[in-house]
């Protein structure tokens, strides 16, 4: 072999080796490239899914605030058929059991309890419970939650004085009267409602100890604040909340005549 031939060999070798490696370059090239394009392309229908989620969660939101402006809508009309004018006493029974956040166990006592109203058209208050009926003058809320709140109290633990009824009625007392001690502002009209009920107004009124009167001792109460317990001007401290829970929620739909002014 000449040197020329000899040296043409080693180029050609050369050549060959350096084309051989730069074919591996490329390749590991190409690879990284068409990994970084996979991983783009990743990110891609990654970010293409998160936006398929944000439009779908948009739309459930616009959907519940659609369902939400619906309930507000119908809450108008339901809310005034709460109210009087009544058509029938099952209507006044309706509105005051619907209005007044009575709990499924009171409303399966009160739903059946007979109800008489001498005047749908009267805003007269007062009436009498019977140990099988009641019976009201006219269409005042407060009167109906009273002669209502006697039938659910006599059904619990009012009438007795016998053991267990009487340790019943005493812890009840005991609340009652750390009621009239109140002096959280908060609940300064319900302290100060607690402590004419219990010792008189010093005239007429001799007050329940007095007259041993505790069923009035739950239902005055309970009429008063017209199940409106945990908010409201005549809410009630915690404490009494107990009593309270047995028949009532606590969460009306109308409002009591006492925070508008009205007559019911
Ligand atoms: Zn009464």
């Amino acid at each position: 072999m000449t040197i020329l031939g000899d040296l043409y060999a080693r180029a050609m070798r050369a050549f060959s080796a350096e084309s051989k490696r730069q074919a591996a370059e490329n390749e590991r090239m190409g690879g990284l490239v068409a990994a970084a394009a996979k991983e783009k392309q990743d990110d891609n229908l990654t970010i293409q899914s998160l936006r398929q989620e944000v439009v779908a969660v948009r739309q459930v939101m616009e959907a519940m605030e659609q369902q939400l402006a619906d309930l507000k809508a119908l809450r108008g009309p339901a809310v005034a058929s709460l109210l009087p004018p009544y058509h029938s006493i099952e209507h006044f029974r309706w509105a005051i059991l619907t209005g007044y956040g009575f709990n499924a166990q009171a409303i399966s006592i009160l739903a059946s309890f007979p109800l008489v109203v001498k005047d749908l058209a009267s805003e007269q208050g007062g009436g009498l419970t019977y140990h099988d009926h009641v019976e009201l003058n006219g269409i005042t809320h407060e009167a109906a939650l009273h002669e209502l709140s006697h039938v659910i109290h006599e059904r619990d633990w009012g009438l007795l004085e016998a053991s267990p009824k009487k340790d019943a009625i005493d812890a009840y007392l005991e609340q009652y009267a750390r009621l009239a001690a109140e002096n959280d502002p908060r609940y300064a009209e319900a302290a100060a409602f607690a402590r004419l009920q219990l010792h008189g107004d010093g005239a007429a009124f001799p007050g329940i100890l007095a007259l041993k009167d505790w069923d009035h001792a739950f239902v005055s109460l309970a009429s008063w604040c017209m199940n409106s317990y945990k908010t409201g001007p005549r809410s009630l401290p915690e404490y009494m909340w107990t009593y309270f829970e047995r028949f009532s929620t606590g969460e009306l739909l109308v409002t009591p005549y006492y925070m508008i002014g009205g007559i019911h």
